[in-house]
């Protein structure tokens, strides 16, 4: 058989590797960094179907992380909406998630390189699973770092400041994820989280992280991401193929059904039965049938919920009751 080598160990990357290897296809993944390491990722998990889980033999790595089933949304300064979630999310560190699926990754006979940077040039048999492309002029930075002694209201809180958001969950232990998406501090401007958080206007919440315990080693920041469509690239999964942005979507959820589409189609070409041009262009129709509608949608509602006039339609329909949460839920999902 062929062998299928994927440029990226992320959560796309690691998935279509064991997907793979769950098919009996040698797979080669090559990784610049190492395992295990903290990612800028919320952790929070939306939307994850069970036969997903099992095509990427995900059932037992996920078996024991935290479930969530309720949301705060706040202001600065008060709670707007508590709801129940559609669906039961799954919380877990990148942390602990990326490790276990890297090991799971080698104990099925993947061959697993680490501290390697893989080349782009397209070629039979290359996935490219390398995350986001970074863009030199995006407006947004991403930042997380991990919490302890840090009570929650409720297991997801969605905190909403000028023209960012910050969101709080359980993880594994007693620990809390805090991560956010926020305007690019100007030169000069203090980056940390807690200073981000303070400059949203989120001053409250600054206060409750200053007195909590912050785990240094998870601090982590990524910037360079830009959520307008681009025109996605032939052999591509997960965040390489198209960002969703974190507050509407669910880029995790998208890698891995993604890399399941795409182990089903690369067993095919592996087994010699179908051209690498005919299996990409059918894996491509595949991610266009699933994703484009959410990756639009996620598009669109991104820059309307950050913006007061969106946050305030937002408020004033949950108090006459008409607020579409389930639709909405469903058109990114
Ligand atoms: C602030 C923020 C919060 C988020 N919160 C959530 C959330 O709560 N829930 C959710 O579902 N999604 C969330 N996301 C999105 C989610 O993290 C991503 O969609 C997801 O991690 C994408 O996975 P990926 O494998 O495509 O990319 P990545 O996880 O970025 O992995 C790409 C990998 O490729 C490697 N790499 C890059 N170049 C090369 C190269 N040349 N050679 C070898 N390796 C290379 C990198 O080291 C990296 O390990 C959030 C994103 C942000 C920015």
């Amino acid at each position: 058989m062929h062998t299928v080598e994927i440029i990226g160990g992320g959560l796309a990357g690691l998935s279509l590797g064991l997907g793979l290897r769950a098919r009996g296809v040698p797979a080669r993944l090559i990784e610049a960094g190492t395992y295990p390491r903290h990612r800028v990722c919320g952790e929070f998990i939306t939307g994850l179907d069970d036969e997903t889980r099992r095509e990427l033999q995900l059932t037992d790595i996920l078996a024991g992380a935290r479930l969530a089933r309720s949301v705060l949304w706040s202001e600065p300064g008060y709670p707007v909406l508590r709801h129940d979630l559609p669906e039961v999310a799954v919380c877990i560190s990148r942390y602990r998630l990326d490790e276990a699926m890297a090991s799971a990754f080698r104990a099925a006979g993947g061959e697993l390189r680490t501290a390697c940077r893989g080349s782009a040039d397209a070629r039979p048999g290359r996935i490219m699973a390398s995350g986001r492309r970074p863009q030199p002029g995006s407006r947004w930075v991403g930042l997380k770092q991990h919490f302890h002694q840090l009570e929650l209201q409720e297991d997801l809180e969605l905190h909403l400041g000028r023209g960012a958001y910050v969101g709080l969950t359980r993880i594994e232990g007693s620990a809390v994820n805090v991560c956010g998406l926020f305007p690019r501090p100007g030169r000069g401007e203090a980056c940390g989280l807690i200073d981000r958080v303070e400059a949203a206007g989120l001053t409250f919440l600054a206060r409750r992280l200053q007195a909590a315990r912050a785990v240094k080693a998870t601090a982590c920041a990524v910037a360079g991401l830009d959520y307008r469509r681009p025109a996605p690239p032939s052999a591509a999964l997960g965040d390489y193929h198209g960002l969703i942005p974190p507050f509407t979507g669910h880029g995790m959820t998208v890698a891995l059904q993604s890399a399941a589409l795409a182990a089903r189609r690369l067993e095919v070409w592996a087994r010699g039965r179908l051209t690498w041009e005919e299996t990409i262009s059918l894996l491509q129709r595949d991610l266009r049938r699933r994703f484009a509608r959410k990756l639009a949608w996620g598009r669109i509602l991104h820059p309307w919920l950050l913006a007061p006039q969106g946050r305030r339609a937002v408020h004033l329909l949950h108090r006459w009751r008409l607020l579409p949460l389930g639709p909405l839920y469903r058109l990114c999902h």
